[in-house]
C-alpha cells in the first residue's frame, strides 16, 4: 500500500513521480512555446471545463466510495484534446485535479499530483498525435465536418490512446507503490475495460457534437450527467459490499452470498462445506511492525487465499484476522483437500516488506459441511469455529474438521 507521504513511499516510486510530474511540465513549456492561441479556443475550453465541473458538482454530494474511484470526466477532457491546441490537454488536468481534491473527496496529495501529470502527459500525448494527424490547414472542427469518417477514426484512435497511456501510468505507480495486484487485474479487468471504452466513446461523441455546433455542449450535458450518476451509483453499490482493506466482500455481504449458495446447494441436493481461517499469533505482526504492516499482511493474505480457491468458492473477510470461504458442491473430502491447499499456500507465501524485510504467515483453518455439521448457516458457522478452536489448540498452521 502506498504511504501517505511520499518520502514514505518506496525509492523507485519516487524517482518514477519525479520523472512523470518533471515530464507534465516539459510537455507544458514544449507545447505552449509552439502554439498560438485564439480568444474563440479559451472560450470553448471554459464552456468543456464547465460542464466537467457542472457533472462533478451534480453528481458528488459528497456521496464518494473510498479507494480507487472512476468517473466520466475524460468524456470532456477528450473534445478538449482533439478541437483545441495539445497545451490545453496537458493543463486541463490541474483544474480538474483540484476540483476532485477539493469538491469530490481530499485524497493523499503526491497521489492527486502524480495523477494529473500522468493524466496530462497522457491526453497531452493524445492531443498532440490528432493534431500531427490534422491535414494542413485544416482545424480540428473543419476535419470533423470535411472528412467526418477519417477524422472521427483517428479521433476515436488518439481518445484511446490518451486512455491506454493514463492507464499505463496508474498501473505502473500502483505496482511501484507496492500494491499487491498483478498487470493484469491492475489493466485488464472488465469493469475498466468497459469503463474506458465508454469514456473515449462519449468523449469522440462530445467532440463530434462541438465541432457541429458548441450549443451541442448544453445539449449534450443531461445525457452524460446520467452516466456519471449510474457510474456513481454502481460504484457505491460495490463500495457497500467491498472491504477496503482486502478488496474482499466484506461480512454482510459474504453472508448474502453464503446464504444464496446454501439455498442453491439444499435445492439441489449438492454438497457444500464452510470455512473459517483465522491467522495465527497476528498480534504478534502488529506489535513488532506496526499496524499499518499488520494491515499489508491481512492483504496479502487476502490474495494468496483467494489464489487457492476456485472460480465460484466466495472469500470474505468475516472481521479482524478472520476470513470466511463458502465452497459450492464440495462434500467433506474436498473441503478438506481445499482447506489444506490454503492452508499450505499460506504458509509458503514469503510476504516482503519494504526495505527487504520479509514476513511469513500462518493460518489455522475450522471446517463444517452441510447437513453433517448444520443445514443453515448459523450452524455451519458455529460448527466450523470450534473446529477452527480444536485446530487452534492442536498447536495452530492446521486445519480442523467439526466432530
Ligand atoms: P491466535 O493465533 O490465537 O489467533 O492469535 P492472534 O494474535 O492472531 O489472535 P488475537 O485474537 O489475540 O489477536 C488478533 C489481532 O488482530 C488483534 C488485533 O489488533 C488484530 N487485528 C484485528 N483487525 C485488524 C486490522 O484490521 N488490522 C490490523 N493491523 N490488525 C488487526
Ligand atoms: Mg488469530
Ligand atoms: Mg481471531
Amino acid at each position: 500500500m502506498p504511504g501517505w507521504l511520499l518520502w514514505r513511499t518506496p525509492a523507485v516510486f519516487r524517482a518514477f513521480f519525479v520523472v512523470v510530474v518533471g515530464g507534465a511540465f516539459t510537455l507544458t513549456a514544449v507545447f505552449a512555446t509552439t502554439a498560438t492561441l485564439h480568444v474563440s479556443e479559451f472560450l470553448l475550453w471554459a464552456v468543456l471545463f464547465g460542464a466537467g465541473w457542472l457533472c462533478i458538482e451534480l453528481t458528488t454530494h459528497g456521496s464518494q466510495p473510498a479507494g480507487v474511484t472512476r468517473d466520466l470526466l475524460s468524456a470532456w477532457k477528450i473534445p478538449v484534446a482533439l478541437l483545441l491546441p495539445p497545451v490545453f490537454a496537458v493543463l486541463t488536468a490541474i483544474p480538474f485535479g483540484v476540483l476532485k481534491q477539493v469538491r469530490v473527496r481530499p485524497g493523499v496529495l503526491h497521489r492527486r499530483v502524480y495523477s494529473a501529470a500522468a493524466i496530462g502527459i497522457a491526453d497531452g500525448s493524445g492531443s498532440w498525435l490528432f493534431h500531427r494527424l490534422l491535414p494542413s490547414g485544416v482545424t480540428p472542427a473543419g476535419w470533423i465536418l470535411g472528412q467526418p469518417t477519417r477524422a472521427v477514426a483517428t479521433a476515436l484512435l488518439c481518445g484511446a490512446a490518451c486512455t491506454v497511456v493514463d492507464s499505463l501510468f496508474i498501473a505502473t505507480a500502483a505496482r511501484l507503490a507496492s500494491v499487491e495486484a498483478s498487470w493484469r487485474a491492475l489493466l485488464f479487468n472488465r469493469e475498466s475495460l468497459t469503463l474506458d471504452l465508454s469514456e473515449t466513446g462519449t468523449g469522440v461523441l462530445l467532440a463530434v457534437a462541438c465541432a457541429v455546433t458548441p450549443l451541442a455542449i448544453p445539449i449534450a450535458l443531461p445525457p452524460v450527467l446520467l452516466l456519471h450518476r449510474s457510474l456513481n451509483q454502481a460504484q457505491l453499490r460495490a463500495a457497500a459490499r467491498t472491504d477496503p482493506k482486502t478488496g474482499l466482500l466484506n461480512a454482510a455481504a459474504w453472508q448474502e452470498e453464503a446464504e444464496r449458495e446454501l439455498v442453491r446447494a439444499r435445492r439441489e441436493h449438492r454438497s457444500l462445506a464452510v470455512l473459517i481461517a483465522d491467522l495465527d499469533h497476528f498480534k504478534q505482526i502488529n506489535d513488532r511492525f506496526g499496524h499499518l504492516v499488520g494491515d499489508r499482511v491481512l492483504g496479502m493474505v487476502a490474495n494468496a487465499l483467494q489464489a487457492g480457491l476456485r472460480p465460484y468458492d466466495f472469500l470474505g473477510r468475516f472481521g479482524g484476522e478472520e476470513f470466511t470461504v463458502v465452497l459450492p458442491n464440495a462434500d467433506g473430502v474436498e473441503a478438506a483437500q481445499i482447506a489444506e491447499r490454503l492452508r499450505r499456500d499460506v504458509a509458503m507465501t514469503i510476504l516482503e516488506l519494504d526495505a527487504g524485510r520479509t514476513v511469513r504467515m500462518t493460518v489455522s483453518i475450522g471446517m463444517a459441511v452441510l447437513d453433517r455439521h448444520g443445514t443453515d448457516l448459523t450452524d455451519l458457522l458455529a460448527a466450523a469455529d470450534v473446529a477452527l478452536y480444536g485446530a487452534k489448540a492442536a498447536g495452530r498452521n492446521r486445519v480442523g474438521a467439526a466432530a
